[in-house]
């Protein structure tokens, strides 16, 4: 989700301010481990730098971990922003689009065949039936009594849908968090049409 709160300040360093700042920070870590693993190649390979390098890895681990709960109280404000606007929300934690039978989450068209979905955690029973009631039922609730911690929500769509449940991907993977809302935008999502070439 981008960052409402625009700031009328330009990025002298070329981010992209139009992110949210957990966003930012995240990109910042993955920045600084790389340096941090690129010292210890140079310590591996050089053995004589170690004494210096070693107090820079140091450094730059105490970084990492300010870093690393800057970022999770920032994510904690953002989503707490985002409840006020947008309704409660709830754990919700895909790795993205795979593939599995049911039926589409928006036609329920249910010809047996394996379609595009999410296999989505969720964070207990109880928040699963949440979760499905948003969806109207169009979706399934995998809770198997033998492992109890381990809840998945499926949602499939059909071809002609893939896009509506792509956009339900990216508006939920980000926070790994779903609300009502999310699910009523994916329904009536529309793809933008690109497809029109403009005659002259
Ligand atoms: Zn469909």
């Amino acid at each position: 989700m981008k960052n409402t709160n625009l700031s009328p300040t330009p990025s002298i360093y070329g981010l992209d301010l139009t992110k949210q700042p957990s966003e930012l920070m995240e990109g910042l870590r993955n920045k600084l481990m790389c340096v941090r693993g690129e010292m210890s190649d140079i310590i591996n390979a050089f053995p004589v730098t170690e004494i210096d390098m070693k107090h820079l890895c140091g450094l730059l681990s105490c970084g990492l971990e300010v870093l690393y709960r800057a970022k999770k109280e920032a994510l904690e404000r953002e989503i707490k922003k985002d409840d006020k606007e947008r309704g409660k929300s709830l754990y919700f934690s895909s790795r993205g689009l795979g593939s599995d039978w049911g039926t589409c989450f928006i036609c329920e068209e249910s010809e047996k065949i394996l379609r595009t979905n999410i296999a989505a955690f969720v964070k207990s029973k109880e928040e699963g039936e949440t979760i499905l009631s948003w969806f109207n039922g169009k979706a399934r609730l995998d809770f198997r009594p033998s492992e109890p911690n381990w809840i998945q929500m499926k949602v499939c769509a059909c071809e002609k849908h893939i896009h509506n449940l792509e956009y339900l991907s990216e508006q939920t993977s980000r926070y790994h968090i779903i609300r009502k809302k999310d699910v009523e935008d994916a329904v009536n999502y529309k793809e933008p049409d690109n497809a029109k070439v403009t005659e002259i």
